[in-house]
């Protein structure tokens, strides 16, 4: 048996300015022999994909992975490239390739495609015949649409955020995909969408109620004798027909018997409606500034302050704050800057340089900041991360400098990227232990590498294109009735 490997991974924020071209899946892109050898054994789907394929005895052939930092919409471009080229793969070797093991985020957006997804998966089944085995892992924050599920044979999610078990997912889809082909199992697949969604801030598998509501669907699945069960929370800023919850049951043979778990999941969802949104946690920003700064001069380890409505790793807002309150040590990784990596480089370290930072990202990125900084290194940065999320993935930060002004210390980066790990400190030297208080813009994956090193976390509300609260967005394409955007 040989089953051919691929992703082509993006969560969309429908809403920012900026398209994703290419250019950009292109720069993340591993392909054939170096996608197997990259990622076997790292925390990614394609690892558990590859491992569990090995354990397995099947052969593998990688096709092109490409994972990108959410941003805005990916451009037909992109998507009809990736397209192309997995169908192309596919039917270079149809002769000896039984199946597709295949990642999706579930969450991109096109501007002319409101479920991209579907769409892929409808084309390959088009291009390949309509009995074409493919194995679809998705992430826990997919929009899953019943056109995308009818499009694979079977579906696996994340089960948690942070999202510390993608290796394992690969291997859940591997494994019941392979147990398909040998005809040890028969899987059918059933759906429900509970009527609301989640602002990202709010998907930490660790909180309640949806710490209980993952609980009871792996109860279900051991009492039932399912093959998988995935909840997925949804994503609430890509704007689009099938935004939301989904619940996903994989049987074996006996569709009733999935529908009647997600129907069950499905109602606890929607009982627990109102206490899914955990709106005490939530501050404005000064507010949360200022009470960083309060405890940061008592606590002995540092404050983690979240400017958690940043989808673009540049909104600027909780760093003109700070700005205007010297004292505390501050710490921003990973802030997408190209223009400021540019000039750092071109002044080279060592120099001072008047700087405008970040916040250009879209109208409400908060605008630069002037800041005058030492540049204390400029350069590429490549590494294999070390995060729990990142561990053994090759990581290509591009073009990067550290920017020391006064006490806040800035690690600018030329490539979006969400700082999620210690690597923003360690690869460049630095101990997050020596700030007071560190910036970051991650949702819930920030979570398992800082909770650990956090005196507390304050998540701080800004106006940007991720808030906590949605009325502020101006949704055109999801479905009515979807809570909390449409009553
Ligand atoms: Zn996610």
């Amino acid at each position: 048996m040989r089953l051919a490997i691929a992703g082509f991974i993006h969560e969309t924020v429908t809403f920012l300015p900026e398209e994703t071209p290419l250019a950009l899946f292109e720069a993340q892109a591993l392909r054939g022999g170096a996608l197997l050898s990259d990622l076997a054994g790292s925390a990614t789907v394609a690892g558990g994909f590859i491992d569990a394929v090995a354990a397995a005895g099947v052969e593998t052939q990688g096709l092109v992975w490409s994972d990108v930092s959410p941003s805005g919409p990916v451009t037909d471009a992109a998507f009809d490239a990736f397209l192309a080229e997995i169908i192309e793969g596919l039917r270079a070797d149809a002769h000896r390739i039984d199946g597709l093991l295949l990642h999706l985020h579930g969450a991109m957006a096109t501007p002319t495609r409101l479920d991209p997804e579907a769409d892929f998966l409808a084309a390959l089944r088009a291009a390949l015949g309509p009995e074409f085995p493919i194995a679809l892992a998705l992430d826990l924050h997919a929009n899953v649409s019943v056109e995308m599920l009818a499009g694979a044979d079977l579906v696996c999610g994340f089960h948690q955020s942070p999202h510390v078990d993608m290796n394992e997912t690969g291997r859940r889809t591997a494994r019941l995909m392979i147990g398909k082909l040998r005809g040890e199992i028969r899987p059918v697949m059933a759906i429900a969408k509970p009527p609301l969604v989640l602002p990202s801030i709010f998907t930490a598998t660790a909180l309640e109620p949806l710490a209980s509501i993952k609980a009871r669907a792996k109860a279900l699945e051991a009492e039932t004798g399912l093959l998988d069960i995935s909840v997925f929370t949804g994503f609430a800023y890509a704007d689009v027909p099938a935004i939301g919850f989904a619940v996903v049951a994989v049987a074996d043979g006996d569709k009733a018997r999935a529908e009647a778990a997600v129907g069950e999941l499905a109602a606890m969802i929607r009982a627990a409606r109102d206490d899914l949104f955990k709106r005490e946690l939530i501050l404005d920003h000064e507010t949360a500034v200022a009470q960083a700064v309060v405890r940061a001069a008592e606590a002995s380890r540092p404050v983690v302050l979240l400017e958690h409505a940043d989808r673009m790793n540049d909104s600027t807002y909780v760093l003109r704050a700070l700005a205007r309150r010297p004292g505390p040590r501050v710490a921003v990784p990973y802030l997408w800057d190209p223009e400021s990596v540019a000039a750092a480089l071109a002044a080279g370290p060592g120099a001072e340089i008047d700087l405008q930072l970040g916040g250009t990202s879209s109208a409400r990125a908060g605008g630069p900041v002037p800041l005058r900084a030492r540049v204390a290194f400029a350069g590429p940065k490549r590494f294999t991360g070390t995060g729990p999320m990142r561990k053994g993935a090759p990581v290509d930060l591009g073009d990067c400098a550290v920017l020391v002004a006064g006490l806040i210390t800035i690690v600018a980066t030329s490539r979006q990227i969400s700082a999620i790990d210690l690597d923003p400190f360690h690869q460049f030297g630095l101990d997050p232990l020596d700030f007071d208080i560190i910036v970051l813009r991650s949702k819930t994956h920030f979570r398992a590498a800082y909770e650990a090193i956090a005196d507390r976390i304050l998540i701080a509300e800004t106006p940007d294109w991720g808030p906590a609260d949605l009325a502020t967005l101006p949704y055109r394409h999801a479905r009515a009735g979807v809570y909390p955007l449409t009553g």
